[in-house]
């Protein structure tokens, strides 16, 4: 019998899977192959300072320190190239008073250190449109996360812990010692199906709240932009020489191919971003499924009455920087017994 079965091989099923054989736990992922991913859409963007107030959410600190040292031990184990790419953000200005957001920060001391040199309209990388400036931010980059999936299902694979099943949870049985799904028996059953968690009959009344994004792979020039550029939308440079632009948000229409509007909505994006916007071409898109959550805290615990079934979720649109520590805190809890952080814990609804 396994220790866990986990559903789900996107960014949060796959690290709890390392994260647990690497305490010395039997597991098992299963995963449709992908079907709704959204870490295979997903930048995998580092962007320590969020939204237009720049604020940090308090654990940040920490979700850094455990993202680099994680990313690193997982380049190691799988024997690839650094998974993580640093370059710092040109952060632009959306309105003047966003310079008001600035200047309170630069008094903040928790947040301080990330927040650099201010330059004026004009001042960004040549090409980049910044009416209102803005200022270089530290800590930033990207993660490769289709890269990193795809290592990581290989490894698991490896070790006969992964299996591709479209996992109905109709079909599960509670037994007194655990638990059975499509022929598989562990003692615990762990969740981590992104936004279909809302199918989950377990964990539906948690407040989730999905969130659409589109984004496009643009080609362009070399030196387009030696930085992030974050305004409005983002514009990366990747290690490749192509660019990742986005990304859109919508909550109503979640399924089916990117739409014209949508479409247009990046168009109007890039034409505000880039002086020249016929410098680029958009040779790819797609749509993905934030799994975003209603207070904007994760979804991680065990279910107020089947003490067998866990769940470890809602990592909303910055998964690739907070997913490592968390995976830590529920290995923890799963296996110590540590109580969750607080503010993470679906307790806070039961
Ligand atoms: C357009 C877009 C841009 C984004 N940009 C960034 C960014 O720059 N930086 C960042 O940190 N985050 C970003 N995100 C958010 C990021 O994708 C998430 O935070 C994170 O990847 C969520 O990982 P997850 O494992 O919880 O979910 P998912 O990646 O969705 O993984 C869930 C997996 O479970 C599988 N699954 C679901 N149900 C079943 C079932 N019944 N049976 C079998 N398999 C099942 C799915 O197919 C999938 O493989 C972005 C998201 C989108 C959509």
């Amino acid at each position: 019998m396994l220790d866990y079965l986990i559903i789900g091989q996107g960014l949060a099923g796959s690290l709890l899977a390392w994260t647990l054989t690497r305490r010395g736990r039997q597991v098992r992922v299963l995963d449709d192959g992908h079907r709704t991913a959204s870490s295979r859409v997903a930048a995998g963007l580092i962007n320590p300072l969020a939204g237009m107030r720049f604020n940090a959410h308090p654990r940040t600190t920490d979700w850094l320190a455990a993202m680099r040292s994680a990313y690193a031990a997982l380049a190691r184990e799988l024997d690839q190239p650094a998974f993580v790419h640093a370059i710092p953000m040109q952060r632009l200005f959306r309105s003047p008073e966003q310079v008001r957001f600035f200047d309170r920060q630069r008094d903040n001391p928790a947040v301080a250190d990330w927040l650099g040199a201010r330059f004026g309209p004009g001042e960004a990388d040549p090409g980049i449109r910044a009416p209102h400036g803005g200022f270089l931010q530290s800590h930033t980059g990207y993660v490769e996360l289709p890269r990193l999936l795809d290592g990581l299902r290989d490894w698991l694979h490896g070790q006969d812990a992964w299996r591709q099943v479209a996992v109905d949870l109709r079909t599960l049985r509670i037994t007194p010692d655990g638990v059975e799904l499509h022929g598989e028996r562990a003692a615990h059953l762990i969740c981590c199906e992104g936004y279909r968690m809302r199918d989950n009959p377990w964990f539906d009344w948690l407040p989730l709240q999905p969130d659409r994004g589109v984004i496009q792979r643009l080609d362009g020039p070399r030196r387009l932009c030696r930085h992030i550029v974050n305004g409005a939308h983002w514009l990366i440079p990747l290690a490749d020489g192509g660019y990742r632009f986005g990304a859109t948000h919508a909550h109503r229409r979640l399924e089916g191919p990117v739409s014209e509007e949508e479409r247009e909505a990046l168009d109007h994006g890039l034409r505000g971003l880039l002086e020249d916007p016929t410098r680029v071409t958009v040779v790819e898109e797609a749509a993905g499924v934030r799994p975003a959550t209603a207070d904007r805290q994760s979804f991680l615990g065990t279910h107020p009455r089947e003490p067998r079934l866990h769940i470890f979720n809602g990592f909303g649109a910055r998964g690739a920087l907070s997913i490592p520590w968390h995976a830590e805190r529920m290995a923890d809890w799963l296996l110590d017994g540590r109580p969750l952080p607080a503010e993470t814990d679906i307790a806070r609804h039961a």
